[in-house]
């Protein structure tokens, strides 16, 4: 009986040991998603990750926002490409997989006031380069993918007079885009980040008060 106990517990012993060996926790799942990351800037090709990007990363899948990104991309095979911009103007965009981002985020604050008058609840000032990082995402394919939404088509047909058929920008289109990418993922990582939430995009309150 108890050679049998120390046969067990030696195998159990080596099968743990086996298990940490080979399983990967979530400190590491992160480190393979950024690693698989791509990073470039618009002047050169690939750079390493920066600092500062790595930390803003880490913080977002750490949220309640990454479990999900990092699961659908190893399903799906892809990544986000992040790619440092040197003007604030091309600042915190996306377009499929690819993200622009400039490490300034306190300058970003300031130059965007400069055309743009913030309406009341943006609470913008609490911005992090990961709040502002996990707004980009809600715009991305792999973003949308990770929670099972929908593309939101920003142009829709318009008959001409002529009967022909053209395609124009929506501007209600647009708004319900951002609007999803202030709820779903902006503002959960900023309850994550315990920053106050974004309240207003276009007008004043306009997120809870449409
Ligand atoms: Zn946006």
């Amino acid at each position: 009986m108890l050679k049998n106990l120390c046969i067990i517990s030696i195998l159990l012993f080596i099968s743990m040991n086996s298990y940490s060996k080979d399983s990967c926790d979530y400190q590491c799942e992160i480190d393979q998603f950024i690693n698989n990351c791509k990073y470039s800037n618009l002047d050169s090709d690939l750079i390493g990750v920066p600092d500062r990007l790595r930390f803003a990363l880490e913080s977002l899948l750490y949220s309640p926002l990454g479990a999900n990104i990092i699961i659908t991309s190893s399903e799906l095979g892809e990544y986000f490409e992040f790619t440092q911009v040197a003007h604030l103007d091309d600042a915190f965009t996306a377009e499929e997989n690819q993200i622009y981002y400039h490490l300034d985020v306190s300058g970003w604050y300031v130059h965007i006031q400069i055309d743009w008058e913030l309406p009341l609840g943006s609470n913008l000032e609490f911005s992090s380069l990961a709040s502002l990082i996990a707004h980009e995402i809600g715009h991305t394919a792999l973003g949308r993918a990770s929670f099972n939404l929908p593309e939101i088509e920003s142009f829709v047909e318009a008959r001409l007079e002529t009967g022909g058929v053209t395609y124009i920008y929506s501007r209600e289109r647009i708004q319900q885009e951002e609007f999803r990418a202030v709820r779903l993922f902006e503002n959960i990582y900023r309850s994550y980040a315990n920053v106050p939430l974004r309240y207003a995009y276009y007008k004043d309150f306009d997120i809870i008060n449409p």
